[in-house]
This record gives C-alpha cells, sequence and structure tokens, in this order.
C-alpha cells in the first residue's frame, strides 16, 4: 500500500535530520509546505508536515 507521495518520499517512515537535512530550512523536501506538527518519540524530536506527513527526527 502506498500513500500519496510528492518528490517521492516515503511518508511511512521517518527520515534522520543529519542525513536529509532540509533542501530549503523550514520547509518540507516532500511538497515544500512550511507547517509543521511536532512530537516526541522515544526521546527523538519528530517533525511531521501536516501536508503531506513526511516524518523527520531532528
Ligand atoms: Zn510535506
Amino acid at each position: 500500500m502506498s500513500k500519496e507521495q510528492f518528490n517521492g518520499y516515503d511518508t511511512s517512515i521517518i527520515y534522520e535530520y543529519k542525513t536529509f537535512p532540509d533542501v530549503k530550512s523550514g520547509r518540507c523536501d516532500n511538497c515544500d509546505n512550511a507547517q509543521f506538527k511536532s512530537s516526541v518519540k522515544n526521546f527523538t524530536f519528530i517533525r511531521e508536515c501536516r501536508k503531506c506527513g513526511m516524518k523527520k527526527s531532528i
């Protein structure tokens, strides 16, 4: 099952910011959206795009 994809990032996994720094700072690499919601999971800060759901651990 694949979700809708924009720039080809998989929204079902969490990307590491170290490995995938923002192409444009503060913007989603996948859809260029600038609104995120954040959560903490396993002591890691997770930033999730409100539009496409792409997740990065910061
Ligand atoms: Zn996005």
